[in-house]
């Protein structure tokens, strides 16, 4: 039955039996294409204990070293980026193209990583005191894990892990049951640039898995990006286990259009945010804030692009969007195209009339536009994750901020505008964590830290930039007296604290 997925543990795929499996699908045909094991308990422990083992001596590697093997896992991603984007379309189901931008922008963290060299460099201040020094270092946690999402297999944990091995770490992957072969794939280019076998372990699996790796006391510290309720679950469950958790979520999204925008760069802005993916970002666009009289031609424009748009599978080398990753997750999507109308919305374009490129069995729907839509409908309120934009037709900046400040996710927001005055207002007022002015998907730089505010994020740190280096190290600040010459005086016994 088609191929079959297991874990990586110790540099090499896992040969032992697995007890449950789960099933591959293609979305683009909804063929079943293999299936998956699932790790329990025995295959948890077992990775994690592999994963201390190699860890010990990996953290006593050279940051010389750690920067070689980066930089030699940096040079075999680039080589085999067509085959990493095509793994990642075939159980995904994103474009093509789509999916080379994933390896693009994962690239940029293991490119971050390679400074490693620079990016632990700790303080140092002489003379806090006559003859005293102090300085700081930052040191590795030990066994760290990432539980990543299926809407970036190859973005999301390269988030993770080439930060966390550069820190001199030993990383547990626990990629999504759903498309977890391209783990399998940075797994292997990993221990082909030389990281050494059991610092980089894959296990495969569902809520057994995770709650294994939260419950684990060899895990010091816990990554994870998925939806909120999971994010919630993770963030407490392992916050109990006396942990380090930084728990990503999901979003919604506004986009934010001012009367003085420019309206056509505004439109394309609200569709390729929209619908780039099938929604199925976690910082697409799925609310669209007109303001003022904007509204009338802004959903006019918005509209009009939505027709041509090219939906198919990613074999389709024209298509524009692909399917949805599952076909419970097609109709439930679907389902808010009847409940928003039946709320009093208007469906201005219907995605279950637009067919895809080929007939057949694929989780396809087309692009869907919502006009006057409220909040207390079920289509606002919800994540829906899905090719739906709804437009909200507020009066003005005023009632906007209060709109998206009140909404229970902040991962990103989008202001469009030609008044800096506006602008600097909504970057200062907005509470999300990624703003964006004139740009739709404000996704940072990996010189910078990603994550959202409110139920987008649970936890201190954002993930990669400086605060991906702060989450997977602690740090440890040593005072240092040496006597000599000019070490100060002995100060004899002195029981109370000493002075300045
Ligand atoms: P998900 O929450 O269903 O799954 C995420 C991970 O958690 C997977 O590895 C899955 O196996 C595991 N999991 C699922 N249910 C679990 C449970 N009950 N207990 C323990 N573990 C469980 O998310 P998904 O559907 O794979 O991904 C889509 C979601 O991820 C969306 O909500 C999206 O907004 C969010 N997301 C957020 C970001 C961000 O940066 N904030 C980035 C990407 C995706």
């Amino acid at each position: 039955m088609g191929q079959h997925v297991t874990h990586w543990i110790g540099g090499k795929t896992w040969d032992g039996k697995a007890g449950r499996t789960g099933r591959l699908h293609d979305p683009a045909t909804g063929e079943v294409t293999g299936e998956v094991d699932f790790a329990g308990t025995t295959e948890v422990d077992l990775a994690v204990e592999g994963a201390a083992a190699a860890g010990a001596q990996w953290s006593a590697s050279s940051l010389a070293q750690r920067s070689q093997v980066l930089f030699g896992f940096r040079q075999l991603l680039v080589e085999r980026r067509g085959e990493l984007a095509a793994s990642i379309s075939a159980e995904h189901g994103k474009t093509l193209a789509d999916a080379d931008g994933e390896v693009a922008r994962g690239l940029e963290v293991v490119e971050l990583a390679c400074g490693i060299s620079h990016l632990l460099k700790g303080d140092f201040s002489e003379g806090v005191s006559r003859g005293v020094d102090t300085y700081s270092l930052r040191q590795p946690l030990g066994v760290v894990c990432g539980i990543t999402p299926f809407n970036f297999p190859v973005m999301v944990p390269l988030w993770m892990f080439p930060l966390a091995v550069a820190c001199g770490n030993a990383f547990v992957l626990k990629p999504s049951e759903k498309d977890p072969s391209a783990s399998l794939l940075l797994a292997e280019a990993a221990a082909d640039a030389g990281l050494p076998p059991g610092v980089l372990q894959v296990v495969h699996g569902d809520a057994g898995a995770v709650d294994a790796l939260l419950d684990h006391p060899g895990v010091a510290a816990v990554s994870f990006v998925g939806s909120t309720p999971v994010a919630r679950h993770v963030a407490q469950r392992a916050a109990a286990a006396g942990k380090r958790v930084q728990a990503l979520g999901g979003a919604k999204n506004h986009m934010v259009v001012l009367p003085d925008a420019d309206l056509e760069a505004a439109a394309d802005a609200a569709v390729s945010a929209g619908f780039g993916s099938a929604g199925e970002r976690c910082m697409a666009i799925s609310v669209v804030v007109a303001v003022g009289g904007v509204g009338d031609a802004l959903v006019a424009k918005i509209a009009e692009r939505m027709g041509s748009l090219r939906v198919g599978p990613a074999s389709d080398p024209d298509a524009e969007m692909g399917p949805l990753i599952t076909s419970e997750h097609r109709d439930r999507v679907a389902g808010y195209l009847d409940s928003a109308p039946a709320e009093g919305a208007r469906l201005v374009v219907d995605g279950r009339r637009h067919e895809p490129t080929v007939p057949g069995r694929g989780y396809f729907l087309g692009p869907s536009l919502l006009d006057g839509v409220g909040p207390q409908m079920a289509a606002y309120r919800d994540e829906i994750f899905g090719p739906v934009l709804s437009v909200v037709r507020v009066d003005d900046l005023e009632e906007a901020l209060e709109l998206v400040n009140a909404n229970p996710y902040g991962n990103g927001a989008a202001l469009f505008t030609n008044d800096g005055a506006a602008a600097r207002r909504f970057q200062h007022e907005v509470t999300a964590g990624m703003v964006g002015i004139n740009v739709a998907i404000p996704v940072p730089v990996a010189t910078f830290p990603f994550g959202g505010w409110k139920q987008s994020l649970f936890g201190d740190t954002h993930v990669y930039g400086t605060d991906g280096v702060r989450f997977y190290t602690r740090n440890k600040v040593v005072t240092a007296r040496w006597p000599g010459p000019r070490g100060g005086e002995r100060s004899g016994v002195q029981l109370g604290f000493p002075g300045r």
